[in-house]
């Protein structure tokens, strides 16, 4: 079949990046035991607590993020337990009620904010609104770095997060569906954006980072982690080929192309940004942080941008999203944005 031409309706339309290819391509010669208890999976989890900087990490590997999420949500929370987290974030609104159901019914309370992002007052005020027996006590908070909508917490907000939930008996969990991109845009170590400011648990994107699928859960509290691998296996998520979700981790984590796949992302989403900025008539939803690019636009010029065969969501807001991903090619956002740029002027 012949390539289509390249999209940016969503981060994981791209491929599989070279480097994950190329570990998965070397894992695929000879055959090594399963279920995980291959040389590439002890690899990887090495490779993890290198880049994280620390031996105490315990590290496990799902097919996908509403997998990491709902899991690792469910193995902090007892069923009467609750998770706060944002109106939009993805174990909210994407999920399938999936955390809900791992955790036997654990209760996600969703705060609404000005922003998208969780902060010290607001979790303070829903962790503490009602401390009786009616109501599912409230025992996580999960926030989304970068969020849905491309924005970034600072460190200094992480920590501030992690000093609430410490003062309130919570734990801090992090959906890093697109964690390097986040740390590609902060310029932080993966253990200062984590470990070292609080978090608790972290989920680590691999599938937008380029590979064919994966996704890494990380305990920095080892204690934590006790009988997770069941609760993997249970669900469904324990590989017997193992070293194919693994592989590709050595792949991107050794050389560092995790990082560079993100910068590259970051920057496409700053490209396409500062084109159209002078464009009256799509207008920037969220500043862009990170990979994502959300323009909002009358629907008849939603409309036209589809007519000239561009594909984008509109799920979020009303808005056009755009993602960026390792492969994105810089021709292609100049022709996005020359379109835009064109249907504008035809409007005036
Ligand atoms: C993509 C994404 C996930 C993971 O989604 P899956 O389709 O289950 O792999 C999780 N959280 C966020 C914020 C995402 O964007």
């Amino acid at each position: 079949m012949p390539p289509e031409p390249q999209q940016f309706a969503s981060d994981n339309y791209a491929g599989i990046c070279p480097e994950a290819w190329a570990a998965m391509e070397a894992a695929n010669r000879g055959s090594v035991p399963a279920y995980g208890e291959d040389p590439w999976t002890k690899r990887a989890a090495d490779a993890f607590r290198t880049l994280f900087e620390t031996d105490a990490a315990e590290v496990f590997f799902a097919f996908n993020g509403t997998a990491a999420n709902a899991l690792a949500l469910a193995s902090l929370c007892q069923s009467y337990h609750s998770v706060i987290c944002s109106a939009s974030a993805h174990v909210e609104t994407d999920e399938c009620g999936a955390p809900e159901f791992f955790s036997n019914g654990s209760k996600l309370l969703v705060v609404a904010s000005p922003d998208g992002k969780l902060n010290p007052a607001l979790i303070r005020s829903v962790a503490t609104g009602r401390s009786d027996i009616h109501f599912p006590k409230p025992r996580v908070v999960t926030i989304t770095q970068p969020t849905e909508t491309g924005q970034l917490y600072s460190l200094a907000e992480i920590g501030a997060i992690a000093e609430t939930c410490r003062e309130l008996g919570l734990r801090l969990h992090m959906d890093g569906a697109r964690f390097a991109n986040a740390c590609a845009s902060l310029g932080c170590s993966p253990a200062e954006m984590t470990w070292k400011a609080g978090v608790d648990l972290l989920c680590f994107g691999g599938t937008k980072n380029g590979m064919a699928a994966g996704e890494a859960i990380l305990f920095f509290e080892p204690a934590l982690a006790e009988d997770f691998g069941y609760r993997c296996k249970q669900a469904g998520q324990l590989a017997s080929k193992m070293r194919f979700l693994s592989a590709p981790w050595v792949g991107v984590l050794e050389g560092g192309a995790w990082l560079a796949h993100a910068a590259h992302a970051n920057a496409c989403a700053r490209r396409l940004a500062a084109a159209v900025a002078d464009v009256p008539t799509f207008t920037l939803m969220f500043p862009v942080e990170a990979n994502a690019v959300f323009l909002r636009a009358a629907p008849e010029h939603l409309e036209a941008l589809r007519a000239r065969g561009w594909r984008f969501y509109t799920f979020i807001g009303g808005g056009a999203r755009f993602m960026f991903a390792w492969d994105s090619d810089p021709a292609r956002i100049d022709a996005l944005a020359d379109d835009i740029r064109a249907l504008s002027q035809r409007a005036a």
